[in-house]
């Protein structure tokens, strides 16, 4: 009975015009209470955003794609989650694979956020995932473990139920490749296999949701979300249109 979760990661597109539409039509076609839906806009939009679904009085929360760890001071470039919560956001998205692989954020660093992100009482979605050389060299479930060891590292049982788990293998993203549904079960059995280690005798392991995210699109939304250790999707291009998205929510 973990209730379904969706989340629109829209990356660094879209700007006024076409995030507020989006925003108005997200508002005005998601009526469902039974999944719980986030979006992710860009840094400038965040506001504006939550201000859409505010005045909307719609269920859609509003999260940021990053933010740094640090209460506020010399760090020159970056957002506080003071200034987040300010703005009207809960949710942080932390350890995206675009993040550590193309920005070359650590493990060290996705911890450092992930334990201040929970410390300041937000809702975290860690995502974590193997790359192509690594599925096939047969580490998928190692890097899984690995990943959610150092990410979830002085986080207590307690604190996991603000915690969502997004799988994302980063082969997936972005290329139009999904994971077919057994893959993604298996590697998602496993991830929950993980949490019962580091969680031993709590019942993390089956409350915790976790994601399933790449190339994820209404088509094939559906035999994913039915699997039974997936509990939602992380849509990065399906997100970006009403249709598109709302229909992957009518999926789970
Ligand atoms: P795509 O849905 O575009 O493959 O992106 C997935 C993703 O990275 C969501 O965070």
């Amino acid at each position: 009975d973990r209730k379904p979760t969706i989340g629109g990661n829209w990356k660094m597109n879209l700007h006024t015009g076409d995030a507020k539409a989006l925003a108005v039509g997200l508002a005005e076609a998601v009526k469902t209470d039974a999944v719980d839906v986030t979006v992710f806009p860009a840094f400038p939009y965040l506001a504006m955003v939550a201000g859409v679904f505010c005045d909307a009085g719609s269920q859609i929360k509003v999260g940021a794609q990053d933010f740094y760890h640090q209460a506020n001071g010399a760090y020159t470039g970056e957002v506080s989650l003071s200034m987040l919560k300010d703005v009207g956001v809960a949710t942080v998205l932390v350890g995206h694979s675009e993040r550590r692989h193309v920005i070359g954020e650590t493990d060290v660093l996705i911890n450092e956020k992930v334990l201040a992100a929970l410390e300041a009482g937000f809702e975290v979605v860690l995502a974590i995932g193997e790359k192509l050389e690594q599925r096939e060299a047969g580490q998928t479930d190692f890097i899984n473990y690995a990943q959610m060891c150092y990410g979830l590292a002085g986080v207590s049982a307690e604190q996991m139920s603000k915690v969502t788990i997004a799988y994302e293998p980063v082969w997936a993203i972005g290329t139009g490749k999904t994971a077919s549904p057994e893959d993604a079960q298996a590697a998602h059995a496993a991830i929950r296999g993980c949490l019962s280690g580091i969680y031993p005798g709590t019942d993390v392991y089956a409350t915790t949701r976790i994601q399933y995210g790449g190339s994820m699109k209404p088509a094939n939304a559906g035999e994913l979300l039915a699997q039974p250790d997936i509990d939602g999707g992380l849509i990065g291009g399906a997100s970006l249109k009403v249709e598109d998205f709302n229909g992957i929510i009518t999926a789970a």
